[in-house]
């Protein structure tokens, strides 16, 4: 594979014009055209030759979008095509104080958690700076976003992977999307979702990147956590939580725990007990979520009174907490389903087991 251009800073730009002898506008012209998502081709600014030794180090395209699908809430989700030709996804929600993507930092997951599509056929690969950057210009240009007026404003890395398993690209991606003369998203307007590897959630307090750390808990014991996530083998629920007071310390930023809300096996009275014992009094915030059922999964998701009643008790028991807005239910799911899907469809093409094909 080619480099990728998206990968550079804008100093890292202007270096690399400097070897290339382009004078220092001529960087600002490829940066600031990268920024507006363009590949480099389509950069109309720039000299046809200086394209053409670029070209032949860079990727023109590192991501593309290849389907949109949009749900009647106005939530679209996409499959982006990388380079090298594999599959990731991501979502764009329209809310009423902004617009929020959803990102991937891996090419599937190696986490194991069993009610996540993501996992199912392992981690591929990790994806660079440039290609999380990627997705970020690629939407935001597709909804018209400038760089004055930006259509992306929020980014959740909640989509495929586990950000802290691709550490440096996961935090070199959050200082260059964060860059003022980029597209300028600042860390509190992004939330960075860990299964808890609280080893990397140490090291990213000392990073001071003041983002809303958000913690997949999902359970109240460690034994119970266990069942449905591997990681609690490796990290326990009160090593998770000593990791986010630090990073409370460092950064002022209260943390957040989410908590997926499945029939059996997290979310009886019990539960909300426990959960309020571990968590009263801390600077945090638990966002309750419904599962969505994933069709290679067999776990099944509370229905809405469920969830409310375990909001309820929660609430009555003194912790901030909320249960998150459906969106885009119709148009597959969570995390991961929408890649999963495409790759078996793909697959059932390739063997010949499609129905349109025979
Ligand atoms: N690897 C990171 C971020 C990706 S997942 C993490 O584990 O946090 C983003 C969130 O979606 C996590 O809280 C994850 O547990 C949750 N999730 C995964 N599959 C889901 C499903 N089928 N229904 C609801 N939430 C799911």
């Amino acid at each position: 594979m080619k480099k990728i251009i998206q990968d550079f800073s804008f100093n890292e730009i202007f270096q690399l014009s400097k070897r290339f002898n382009q004078p220092a506008f001529r960087a600002k012209q490829l940066y600031e055209g990268v920024m507006q998502g363009k590949n480099i081709s389509d950069i109309t600014t720039l000299p046809a030759a200086f394209k053409q030794q670029l070209l032949e180090e860079f990727e023109d395209c590192p991501i593309e979008i290849i389907r949109t699908l949009t749900s009647t809430d106005g939530t679209e989700k996409y499959l982006f095509r990388l380079a090298d030709g594999n599959i990731i996804e991501g979502v764009f929600m329209k809310y009423k104080y902004g617009n929020t993507q959803c990102i991937s930092t891996q090419v599937g997951c190696r986490m194991g958690c069993k009610f996540c599509a993501s996992t199912l056929g392992g981690r591929v690969r990790d994806l660079t700076s440039g290609e999380i950057l990627a997705q970020v210009l690629a939407v935001n240009a597709l909804h018209g976003g400038t760089k004055e007026k930006r259509a992306v404003t929020n980014l959740v890395l909640m989509g495929s992977g586990e950000p802290f398993d691709n550490y440096d690209n996961v935090v070199k991606f959050l200082r260059n999307v964060a860059a003022e003369e980029g597209i300028n998203i600042s860390p509190r307007n992004i939330s960075l979702s860990t299964c808890g590897l609280v080893d990397k959630m140490y090291k990213f307090a000392e990073e001071g990147i003041p983002l809303n750390l958000t913690v997949s808990l999902h359970n109240t014991t460690d034994e119970e956590r266990a069942r449905t996530m591997p990681i609690a083998n490796k990290w326990s629920i009160a090593e998770i939580l000593n990791a986010c007071e630090s990073y409370f310390a460092k950064t002022g930023r209260r943390y957040i725990f989410e908590y997926a809300l499945i029939v059996g096996e997290n979310c009886d009275s019990r539960h909300a007990d426990e959960l309020i014992a571990l968590l009263k009094g801390r600077p945090c915030h638990v966002n309750l979520i419904r599962l969505n059922s994933v069709k290679e999964r067999t776990l099944e998701g509370a229905d809405e009174k469920s969830a409310y009643r375990f909001l309820g008790m929660l609430e009555k028991g003194g912790l901030s907490a909320t249960l998150r807005r459906r969106t885009g239910a119709d148009i597959g799911g969570a995390c991961g389903q929408l890649r999963a899907g495409f790759l078996n469809e793909n697959a059932e093409v390739q063997s010949g087991h499609d129905d349109n094909q025979q």
